[in-house]
This record gives structure tokens, sequence and C-alpha cells, in this order.
């Protein structure tokens, strides 16, 4: 097998904040047996290695001198059945908005929830993808990742990813695994989880996956920027999980402030609504700001590079702290 390296590949259509982005070589990875071959050719020649989905989740550097491994494995299916759950498998390199859609053109509700999150099934794993009251961890079953490390091929069941709130073991170890397939398992009983403001009010005889699926999207198209035409990265901070005593501060003087008691005692509190209140919602720094729909969505007005994003966030980050004394953690990742 041999390698199809692209030099100075531009990426700056392969990320949905259309960040100037190029890498000294791009390689499509459309077989898994073409990994050995990349990492080995990276070895020799001292090259670094980057792993893409569907860029949704990141903030590219403007000059990366090493090889960007594009995942293109395709392929989905049923895999078992029982009497209770069907168990469905995806390539990493599946659309994960499409495969929401082919799940239920098998008949299988659950993951209605998650429609029109942008990105590979691949990348879904790795922050845990989440919304409207659900998680990928919800429905996982297993994966096959290819590892680094031993240059072997090993499955994760759902303890070994160590699921968390937008984390997982991939988000720690991220120059180890590259993650080839994902399992999910989805209830042959359809269960509606409704319990997200928006949905709450969805009931009767016509209450079916598709009917949860359309009003998930109604609300994620009014609420969010379309990244096609704004370019973004969706939310831009993780809500920030903090003590009764860091929460002090905001409650103190917004005794209504968004905050959702944890299983572990902790509130979890809203980054978009900090941000808001730090009266940053629709603010602009050179070419990146945040939205003036959705204070949490930082998006670039054109012409941003990597360092203009790092540069705002940095303000984000430092304007939240110094009015209500939380930190605010990125969510993309910076690559
Ligand atoms: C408009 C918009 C709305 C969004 N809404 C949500 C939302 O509601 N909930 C949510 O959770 N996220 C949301 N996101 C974030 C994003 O869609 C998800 O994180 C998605 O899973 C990223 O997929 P990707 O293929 O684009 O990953 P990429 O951005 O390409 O990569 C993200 C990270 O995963 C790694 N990675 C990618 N593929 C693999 C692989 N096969 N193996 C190992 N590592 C890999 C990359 O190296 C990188 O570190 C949104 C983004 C946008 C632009």
């Amino acid at each position: 097998m041999s390698l199809a390296l692209v030099s100075d590949f531009d990426l700056s259509a392969r990320n949905t904040l259309a960040l100037k982005a190029r890498s000294r070589f791009g390689v499509l990875i459309d077989d898994a047996a073409l990994l050995p071959v990349l990492f080995e050719t990276a070895r020799a020649e001292t090259l670094p290695v980057r792993i893409l989905g569907g860029g949704s989740n990141v903030v590219l550097s403007s000059a990366f001198e090493g090889i960007t491994a594009l995942i293109a494995l395709k392929g989905k299916r049923v895999v078992s059945e029982d009497d209770t759950v069907t168990t469905i498998e995806a390539a990493a390199g599946e659309t994960w908005h499409e495969l929401v859609i082919w799940s239920f053109e098998q008949g299988l509700g659950g993951l209605e929830n998650l429609a029109l999150i942008p990105g590979a099934a691949g990348a879904a794993p790795v922050q845990n993808i989440g919304a409207y009251g659900a998680e990928l961890a919800d429905f996982f079953d297993s994966l096959i990742a290819y590892d680094r490390q031993s240059g072997k091929e090993i499955a994760f069941n759902r303890e070994e990813c160590a699921f968390a709130y937008r984390d997982s073991v991939f988000k720690h170890e991220p120059d180890r695994y590259v993650v080839l397939s994902v399992r999910l398992r989805l209830p042959k009983v359809w269960v509606p989880n409704l319990n997200f403001a928006g949905l709450s009010d969805l009931s009767g005889e016509e209450l079916t996956p598709k009917a949860v699926m359309d009003r998930v999207i109604a609300l994620r198209t009014s609420k969010l920027p379309d990244w096609r035409i704004t370019p973004n990265a969706g939310s831009f901070f993780q809500n920030p999980i903090v003590t009764g005593e860091e929460a002090a501060q905001v409650l103190a003087e917004f005794p209504t402030a968004p905050a959702f008691t944890q299983a572990n005692g902790r509130l979890k509190l809203s980054a978009g609504w900090l941000i808001e209140k730090a009266g940053l919602k629709g603010a602009r720094m050179g070419p990146v700001g945040t939205s003036e729909r959705h204070a949490l969505v930082l998006v670039n007005h054109g012409g941003a590079e990597q360092a203009d994003v790092a540069a705002f966030a940095a303000h984000v980050k430092e304007s939240v702290n110094g009015r209500f004394g939380i930190q605010l953690h990125e969510e993309p990742v910076f690559l």
C-alpha cells in the first residue's frame, strides 16, 4: 500500500471556522491498512501527524509542518439484534447526521436529540458529543481504534473510553489512537427523551423519532448561526462545572442564573450566559467575534487565522474571569 501524500495541502475549506490553514502534507485515509504506512512514513521523515474528521471542532494552525490525515473510512451496518436492542456500526468517516438519518431508515429511534451535530462518526466519541439532554455515551457500545504505540487495532468498551461531559480518554491521548469504527446500541422500544427545554411540549400519538429530530433541527437552526454562512465551531467553551463556593459570586448577583446541580453536587453554569452577562455578545476583535445570535459561538467574520481566534478566546476568558471569577475552558481542539 502506498500513501497518496499531497504537498502544501489547503485545509481552509475543511474546517467549519474557515480559518486559513495549510499543511505541509495531506492524505486521505480511506482504508485502515494505510495507517501503519502513514505512521511509518511520518517516523522515517520525522514529521508529526494530526487526525482530522469533518473539521468542526478544531482551531487549525495556519501552517502545520507535518501530515494531516483526513479520515475517510466509509460503511455502516446493523451488526446484531436481540429482543431489546439493535447494535449498529459506522466507520469513522461516516457523517454523523447521515448516520442519524440512516438509523431511522432502519426503524431505529434513539439518536434524534443528537441530530445535525456536524462532523464524522469517528470524532463523536472523542468529545462524547451531546445535545438536548442526550450524549453519545447513552448509546455507546464499543469502538475499534488503531493504537499508534503498538501498531495494533484495539477494542474499547464504554468504561475504557472514560466518557464524561465533552470528554473521553481520546481527548487526553490525542497522539495515540485513531478511531476506526463505532458501535451503538439502539433500543427496540423507543423511549423519547424530552427532558429538555424546547422538547417537553411534544406529545401525543404523532410523537416519533422523526418528529423529535425535526424539532431539534428547528431549535438548532433558530439558535445557532449556520457555519456555511457564518463560519464557526459551535459552542466554543464548555459549560463550567464548579463548586457552590465558586458559583457564589454569580448567584449572589443573579439568583436566577442558570445553574444545574450535578450528580457530584457541583453546579454546571451556562458559559453562554456568563459571556453574555460579561457584555460580550456580538463583541468583535479583528476578524473574530461572538455571534450576535449566541454568545457561546465564536465566529470568523472573514480572513481569520488560529492566532486571531486564540487572542479573542483569551479576551473572553479574561473578561468572564474578571467579572465572575469563573474560568472557562475551550471546547474545540487547537491543532
Ligand atoms: C455549528 C456547530 C454545532 C455543533 N454542535 C455541537 C453539539 O451540539 N454538541 C457537540 O458535542 N458538539 C457540537 N459541535 C462540535 C463538533 O461538531 C463535534 O465535536 C464533532 O464530533 C466533531 O467532529 P469532526 O469530525 O468535525 O471532528 P474534527 O473537528 O475533525 O476533530 C475534532 C477532534 O477529534 C479528533 N479526531 C477526529 N476524528 C478522529 C478519529 N477518527 N480518531 C481519533 N481522533 C479523531 C481530531 O484530531 C480533533 O482532535 C458543533 C460544531 C459546529 C460547527
